[in-house]
């Protein structure tokens, strides 16, 4: 058996960062940077008014003091001349601040008569200027590799980046094997259930920035796999599922084997999970996950979800992990790794009470993967764990 950091590294020797590619801003949410973009103006551009008020000579500024307006700047509308002592321009929010005016007295402290006006008693102390390059200077940078939120966005809008580049995402095809599957909306035989793993790994990759095909469903037939295989070409990734054991129906290993892949068959020290088969196949890198729909989903979140990772460039490092302290005492674990369903409480994280691998229902409420480490000893109430949020 090999540690679940052992069974990581050898998948990340599978895959590289992908080669890159240049999207239309607009559609660059999510993506992940490639290179460092660098900003192609200041912003703002000018010294730009944060108020609706009154551009000054922030020296002439005293209870009482009474200028003559002499013009008006509003925002894509600044006014050409300067502002000599006893005068004012009226200007508003994002005008550039006119030339000798260095404060803004905001509109509120200011009486306003014809063309003069009379400042207040108290004029506040701030000068309601936004100094030119205060948000980012000419030939600053974003630094990548940077998955792309929605306020990097906004911000490469104004660095005016039209086009991003970003990592090509990772192609995945998903086989789901087994005769007993059928896709959701068909009707099941009596001896037959519905394939899930396939769904749920394909909307787990997706948001992880990869783009995921679902295959037909493979038999338990060479022939069958055989095709699954064809019908995945052109993948970074191939995730198969099911038919990963030593079972006399587990042909996966042995038809990945006869289409070239070096057969690496893992057993991973963890819980659940456990069978893993891995390696190349021409072009792509392939990984056979176990059947059970918590295994699968688990692994995709262990291992599969740190692959993209890695090939979107973000660096080959695992899941990371959260900490929160226990709200009911646990026993102590065994030789692999556990990662128990649990839910995140006022009171601190609780595992569920059932963890068979096989109830989805249990891993759709849960909210985190409480890991326990190998031989963690017996935990109580308070005491601090890891987990991977879901
Ligand atoms: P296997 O690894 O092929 O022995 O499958 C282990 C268990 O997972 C069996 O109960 C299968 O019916 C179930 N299983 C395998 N693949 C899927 C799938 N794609 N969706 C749902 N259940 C599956
Ligand atoms: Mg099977």
């Amino acid at each position: 058996m090999i540690t679940v950091d052992e069974a990581l590294e050898r998948l990340f020797a599978l895959v590289k960062p992908l080669d890159t590619e240049e999207v239309p801003l607009i559609d660059a949410a999510g993506r992940v940077l490639a290179r460092d973009v660098t900003a192609m103006r200041d912003q703002p551009p000018f010294a730009a008014s944060a108020m609706d008020g009154y551009a000054v000579r922030g020296a002439e500024v005293a209870p009482g003091a009474i200028f003559a307006v002499i013009g008006e700047a509003a925002a894509g509308h600044a006014y050409d001349g300067a502002v000599d002592p006893g005068q004012t321009v009226r200007i508003f929010t994002g005008a550039p601040l006119p030339k000798g005016a260095d404060r803004v007295i905001i509109q509120e402290d200011v009486a306003r008569e014809g063309d003069r006006i009379t400042l207040g008693q108290s004029p506040e102390s701030n000068d309601n200027v936004r100094p030119a390059g205060c948000d980012f200077r000419k030939g600053q940078t974003m630094t990548a590799p940077r998955r792309l939120r929605p306020a990097d966005i906004a911000l490469l809008a104004s660095m005016n980046i039209p086009f991003v580049p970003v990592r090509r995402k990772p192609q995945v095809a998903l086989i789901s094997t087994g005769d007993e599957l059928v896709m959701p909306g068909e009707t099941p035989g009596p001896d037959q259930i519905i394939a899930s793993n396939t769904f749920g790994l394909k909307a787990l990759l997706e948001d992880h920035g990869a783009r995921a095909r679902v295959l037909p469903i493979a038999r338990d037939t060479i022939r069958s796999l055989e095709t699954a295989f064809d019908l995945a070409q052109g993948a970074d990734l191939i995730v198969t599922i099911g038919g990963a054991s030593v079972g006399d129906h587990d042909l996966v290993g042995r038809v990945a084997g006869d289409l070239g892949m070096d057969r690496a068959f893992y057993t991973v020290a963890m819980r659940p999970g456990k069978p893993l088969m891995a390696g190349r196949m021409g072009d792509a890198a392939m990984i056979g996950l176990p059947g059970n729909p918590v295994s699968a989903m688990v692994c995709g979140h262990v291992f599969v979800v740190p692959m993209i990772s890695a090939m979107l460039g973000l660096g080959a490092t695992p899941a990371p992990r959260h900490t929160a302290r226990l709200a009911a005492p646990l026993p102590a674990n065994g030789p692999r790794e556990h990662y128990m369903r649990a839910r995140i409480t006022p009171r601190g994280i609780l595992a569920e009470d059932r963890q068979d691998s096989s109830l989805l229902s249990i891993l759709a409420h849960a909210e985190a993967l409480l890991v326990r480490p190998v031989r963690d000893p017996a935990r109580a109430a308070g005491d601090q764990v890891e987990y991977l949020p879901l």
